[in-house]
């Protein structure tokens, strides 16, 4: 009878593991170990609704690899998987205990970074620049030996880019996109990107 027992006792055992693994399994990206955009999505309105409540700021940075199609096209699929997994070791070893990244999909990464203003995101954008800008892939077989890779990054910050939770990612989405479409490589904040993109319209206007 104890035999049975324990022998029960041991499967129950294997069943919490299976469950604790699929559960890992669900929330965090296997290659980049970032979580995926269900359980992100889940934390963002935790903290979205914390810094509402406390009026306390909050920081999204959206980082996207730069031309990374290219690096699959140059060097294969298996380079590109290793720049992926090389960036999320680089994201998680910069990050406060507090911030929460992400693998939102594909080449893109969004971070929310609770209590941290526009400044300090960019501060710790430029830390994961410069992280980023460090990692080196061996390409044997190519002239360039080494491929290296950049990030174009926009950011936003709740209470004063954005009001909402959707229009938080809308404002670092966009600055993003202005991003990569002033060259790539750099940080903007969607501050900045206003101010640049009514500059830009006053040139125009100005021209005609
Ligand atoms: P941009 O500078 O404008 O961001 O150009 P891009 O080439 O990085 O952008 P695009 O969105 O066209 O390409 C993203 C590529 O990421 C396309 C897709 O094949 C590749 N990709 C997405 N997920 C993975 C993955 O898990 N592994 C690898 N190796 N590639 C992936
Ligand atoms: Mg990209």
């Amino acid at each position: 009878m104890l035999k049975s027992f324990a022998g029960q006792i041991g499967l129950a055992l294997d069943n919490v593991r299976l469950f604790d693994k699929v559960e890992e399994l669900s929330l965090y990206d296997e290659l980049t170990k970032l979580p995926l955009r269900r359980y992100f999505n889940q934390r963002f309105q935790e903290e979205f609704y914390r810094a509402e409540r406390f009026t306390t700021p909050l920081a999204l940075i959206w980082a996207d690899i730069d031309y990374f199609k290219e690096v699959n096209d140059t060097y294969g699929h298996q380079i590109g998987d290793k720049v992926l997994k090389e960036v999320g070791r680089v994201i998680l070893s910069n990050l406060r205990k507090i911030d929460f990244p992400c693998r939102y999909g594909g080449d893109e990464i969004i971070i929310l970074l609770p209590q941290a203003s526009g400044e300090e995101a960019r501060k710790l954008s430029r830390r994961l620049a410069e992280g980023i800008s460090e990692i080196k892939i061996p390409v044997p077989f190519s002239k360039a030996r080494e491929l290296a890779v950049s990030m174009s990054i926009g950011i936003s910050t709740f209470p004063a880019d954005a009001s909402s939770m959707e229009s938080l990612l809308e404002k670092a989405d966009d600055a993003l996109y202005w991003v990569k479409s002033h060259g790539r490589g750099r940080i903007a904040l969607a501050s900045e990107v206003a101010a640049a993109k009514a500059e830009e319209k006053q040139t125009a206007e100005n021209r005609e």
